[in-house]
C-alpha cells in the first residue's frame, strides 16, 4: 500500500516529508530488511534475553562497545543508562527508583539541556535524579563542570544535536576527561548522528542512538557502552523500564536495520540526494526574493540540506506562511521550519520516495506564484502562528 492508498483507507492526509525524521510524522521509511525481519519473528516465540544478547553483540560489533541493548526509544535509553548509574546492580534500589535514599545529580552543560520534543531533563527526572546545570547556556568552561561535580554526581550527560547551542559547549573528549578524573560516567545522547562509533572513542562510557532515525528502523533506541554499565541500564527493565518495555519485533527489526546500515552503499544514498538538492535549487533559481542553496549538516553528519530564505518584501509571504501554506495542500508538504522565524526554511531530501521531489518543487513554485499574485500580502505576525500552534496541540483529539 502506498501513502495515498493508506491515507484514503485510513481517513488521513498524504505526507510528503521533507522535514528529516520527525517522531510526529512516523520518523522515518523503515528499511526492507528491519521490514522483513520484523514480520518473520511476530509469530514466533523468542527468549528476549537471548535476543537481547544477540542485539548486543551487533551493537559492539558496529559500535566498537564492550555490550549493548534495544529499548523502546533514545529518550527511554537516557532515562535507563541514567537510572542505571543510580542503583547499580542492587535490584531492590531497581525497583525502589524513582525513590532514591539518597539524592542524586546527573550534571549537564546548560546549552544542552534542550528539547527533542520532550525535555532532556525530565528523561533524567524520571528515574528520581534531579539534573544540575553547568555553566550558562552559552557558555560552559571547564570550571563550570568540574565545580557542578559533587559527591551526589552519578552521571554527566553529553547531547549531539542540532538543538543545542552551538557555541560556547565543551567538546566531548574534554568533558569525559573532565568527568572522568572525578570518577564520573559520561552518558552521550547521540539520538540523530550517523556516526556509530566516534563517541565512544572520544571517551563515552554509554551512547544512545535512536533506531527509528537515520537507521530506518522501527521505533527503538540503542544502548552501547562498557559491559557493566550496559548491564545496569538492562536491569531497570525490572523497573521503570518497564513502561519502555520494547517487542521483539522492534529488537530484532532494529538489529536488522543496524545490518543494514552497514552494508547500505551510502555513496549511492549521498548521490541521489546530491541530485535531489540540485534540483531544488536550479528549480527555485531566479523567483524574486527566493534565494535556494545547499547548506552541510550543522553537527557534521554526511548530509546536505537545500536551505530556502526569502525576502517577504518580493516573495509577499513569509518563510513560516510559505511553510503552513505548503502543509495544508495535499498532499501535506511538511519543511523543515524549526528556524522559520529567521526568515528561511529547510528541504530535507532524506525521507524521500522516489518522485517526491518534484512534486515538492512543483508545490514550492506554485505556492510562490500564487503568492505574488494575490491580492493581499501574507505575512502573518510569528506570535500569532505561536498562539495558533499551542491551541492545534491541546486542541487533540478534535
Ligand atoms: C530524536 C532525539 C531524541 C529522542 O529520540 P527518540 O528515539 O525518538 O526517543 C533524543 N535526543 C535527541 C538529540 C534527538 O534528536
Amino acid at each position: 500500500m502506498n501513502n495515498s492508498e493508506l491515507a484514503k483507507a485510513l481517513n488521513l492526509t498524504p505526507v510528503i516529508n521533507v522535514s528529516g525524521t520527525m517522531t510526529y510524522l512516523g520518523a522515518s521509511i523503515v528499511v526492507p530488511q528491519a521490514i522483513e525481519a520484523m514480520t518473520k519473528i511476530l509469530p514466533e516465540f523468542v527468549k528476549m534475553e537471548e535476543l537481547q544478547r544477540f542485539a548486543s553483540r551487533t551493537i559492539a560489533r558496529l559500535t566498537g562497545s564492550e555490550a549493548g541493548f534495544i529499548t523502546a526509544s533514545c529518550a527511554s535509553g537516557i532515562s535507563l543508562a541514567i537510572a542505571g548509574c543510580m542503583t547499580k546492580d542492587n535490584l531492590l534500589a531497581v525497583e525502589a527508583l524513582p525513590e532514591t535514599a539518597a539524592p542524586y545529580d546527573v550534571v549537564i552543560q546548560a546549552g544542552h539541556n534542550v528539547s527533542y520534543g520532550a525535555a532532556v531533563d525530565q528523561a533524567v527526572r524520571l528515574t528520581g535524579a534531579r539534573c544540575v546545570q553547568a555553566g550558562q547556556a552559552t557558555q560552559c568552561q571547564p570550571y563550570h563542570l568540574e565545580q557542578s561535580i559533587n559527591e551526589n554526581t552519578v552521571a554527566a550527560l553529553y547531547v549531539v544535536s542540532h538543538h543545542v547551542v552551538e557555541y560556547g559547549q565543551l567538546p566531548l573528549s574534554l568533558f569525559c576527561e573532565i568527568a572522568h578524573a572525578r570518577g564520573v560516567p559520561v552518558i552521550v545522547d547521540a539520538a540523530s548522528e550517523y556516526d556509530l562509533r566516534r563517541f565512544l572513542a572520544d571517551g563515552a562510557d554509554i551512547v544512545l542512538y535512536s533506531g527509528h532515525k537515520f537507521l530506518g528502523g522501527p521505533t527503538s533506541g540503542i544502548v552501547a557502552g562498557k559491559k557493566e554499565l550496559v548491564r545496569y541500564a538492562w536491569l531497570q527493565n525490572r523497573g521503570i523500564g518497564r513502561g519502555m518495555k520494547v517487542g521483539k519485533e522492534s529488537v530484532y527489526g532494529a538489529i536488522a536495520a543496524l545490518e543494514a546500515w552497514e552494508t547500505r552503499d551510502h555513496q549511492r544514498v549521498r548521490d541521489n540526494e546530491t541530485r535531489i538538492l540540485d534540483l531544488w535549487v536550479a528549480g527555485l533559481a531566479n523567483i524574486p526574493g527566493v534565494q535556494a542553496a545547499r547548506e552541510a549538516d550543522p553537527t557534521d553528519n554526511p548530509l546536505e540540506r537545500c536551505k530556502i530564505t526569502l525576502d517577504p518584501t518580493l516573495t509577499r509571504t513569509t518563510a513560516w506562511d510559505l511553510a503552513q501554506t505548503l502543509a495544508a495542500g495535499k498532499p501535506s508538504i511538511i519543511v523543515r521550519d524549526h528556524l522559520a522565524e529567521k526568515g528561511y526554511f529547510y528541504l530535507d531530501p532524506c525521507n524521500l520516495h522516489p518522485g517526491q521531489e518534484e512534486v515538492v518543487l512543483a508545490r514550492l513554485r506554485e505556492a510562490l506564484a500564487a503568492a505574488r499574485e494575490a491580492p493581499t500580502a501574507k505575512k502573518t505576525a510569528f506570535a500569532e502562528i505561536l498562539k495558533q500552534r499551542q491551541q492545534a496541540i491541546l486542541r487533540w483529539p478534535d
